[in-house]
């Protein structure tokens, strides 16, 4: 494997999947003609030159910098069009750092709702005050969440104040520790972590049975808080819950603040979607934008996917996005991300929203609670499975497909003309995508 197709897999990693199979993987470098001050890769056509000039170069460049200590110049160019000047990405003058840090990972781009509030808090007030409050914070919870952007967002703030940041996952920790130790040169890996004024270490459940690292990490994580440096770690689960690793780094972690942060309301999603569409530079209407909030469950990374795969479709088809292109788009998606919705979990969704018992949904009560409850049922599970008519009326024991499609004639007529209703619908949508 040459450097160029390293960098781009390390890339990978932090990118949504979409997006590197869409452009990045696209990308091929030019092992002949790239030198010490100047990488050349090659786009196949103008769409993925362009999305990676304006998205990736720079991150590219940084990682060039971080993992193979070269500072150069990246050139996207088309096949056979080498000599393009206007795509070269200058050097920037900033001082040299450790760290890799998004620069779009602020607090302001992040949108503060309940599921968060905690967690931005905390965070927040470490970065008015480093060191000071509390030492270290440990932000847990699942998957795009935004733990990384949070923590990048202090890691900018401070590092904007000419603080040494440095950013790490402990993966990259762990590779920078083997290759010191394979170099000889573990004075020199110690000094670099320890002379840092904040250290920013991403995923720590990947510590999980590595006791070499563990060890190491322990030794920096105690010199740098007994200097009264700031330490944030983030990962994916509350420290106790992480299997296999040291006692003593355990209430290491728990000493300071541990904050959680849960999956976004639909609110904060929306919130979350018109700021990505802001930096994006991609213009939806407000159907779409609370369509989209709708159709991602929890995952906030997938935005960006989604917004992307917008853009670049519109593009190619020379359509202006609306709701129909919009689900359209999406259908893949939502088919991956409802696989796994049953008739019984949305049945049990419904009774337990509308405080009835799932079987009393599928009975033959004709009271006008269960009436309603059933069509609502039937409705979603029309919405949200591959079940056929004829297999919904066999499993609401209806006579026929005719009764079931009588019902989402009624629901579709009532989502039509009820504000209320629609807005209940959705939130029930919501409310099991984001269970499953
Ligand atoms: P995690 O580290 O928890 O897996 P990230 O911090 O990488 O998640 O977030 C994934 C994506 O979602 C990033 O693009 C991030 O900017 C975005 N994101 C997550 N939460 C928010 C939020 N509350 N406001 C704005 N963007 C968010
Ligand atoms: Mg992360």
């Amino acid at each position: 494997m040459n450097i160029g197709q390293k960098i781009l897999l390390l890339l990978k990693e932090e990118i949504p999947e979409i997006e590197y199979n869409r452009y990045i993987k696209h990308l091929v470098y030019d092992t002949k003609k790239s030198t010490n001050d100047t990488a050349i890769f090659y786009a196949p056509n103008n769409l993925v030159l362009n999305w990676i000039k304006n998205r990736y170069s720079s991150k590219i460049r940084h990682l060039f910098e971080v993992h193979e200590s070269l500072i150069l110049n990246v050139k996207i160019v088309l096949k056979n069009q080498i000599e393009d000047k206007k795509v070269e990405i200058k050097k920037e003058q900033k001082p040299q750092q450790h760290s890799l840090l998004n620069p779009s990972h602020t607090f302001e781009n992040f949108m503060v709702g309940g599921s968060n509030q905690f967690a931005y808090a905390t965070i927040k007030s470490v970065s008015e005050k480093p060191g000071e409050l509390y030492n270290p914070v440990f932000i847990y919870g699942g998957v795009g969440l935004g733990k990384t952007h949070l923590m990048q967002a202090a890691g900018n703030v401070l590092q904007n104040q000419g603080k040494i940041v440095i950013y790490t996952t402990v993966e990259q920790f762990l590779n920078d520790f083997i290759r010191h130790v394979r170099n000889k040169t573990m004075e020199r890996f110690q000094e670099k972590y320890r002379k840092c004024d904040v250290l920013l270490i991403d995923d720590i459940q990947f510590l999980s049975n590595k006791e070499g690292i563990q060890e190491e990490f322990f030794h920096t994580f105690e010199a740098l808080k007994g200097i009264g440096k700031q330490i944030i770690l983030t990962a994916d689960k509350h420290p106790k819950k992480i299997a296999g690793l040291e006692k003593r780094l355990q209430s290491r972690f728990e000493h300071g603040l541990v904050a959680d942060i849960q999956p976004p309301e639909l609110e904060t999603k929306i919130a979350i979607i018109e700021n990505k569409c802001k930096i994006n530079k991609v213009i939806l209407t407000k159907d779409i934008i609370h369509y989209i909030a709708t159709v991602i469950e929890s995952n906030v990374r997938e935005i960006e996917g989604i917004l992307s795969k917008l853009h670049a479709y519109s593009q190619l088809m020379h359509v202006d996005i609306d709701l129909q292109f919009t689900k359209n788009v999406l259908k893949d998606q939502l088919q991956e991300n409802r696989a796994n919705l049953t008739l019984d979990i949305i049945t049990q969704n419904v009774a337990k929203d509308l405080n009835i018992k799932p079987s009393e949904i599928r009975s033959k009560g004709r009271s006008k609670n269960l009436v309603y409850a059933r069509r609502i049922a039937i409705y979603l599970c029309r919405e949200l499975t591959q079940n056929t008519m004829p297999q919904l009326a066999q499993y609401f024991g209806m006579q026929d497909h005719t009764a079931i499609s009588h019902t989402l004639k009624k629901i579709n007529e009532l989502i039509q003309n009820d504000e209320d209703f629609k807005v209940k619908i959705e939130e029930l949508t919501n409310k099991i995508t984001s269970s499953s």
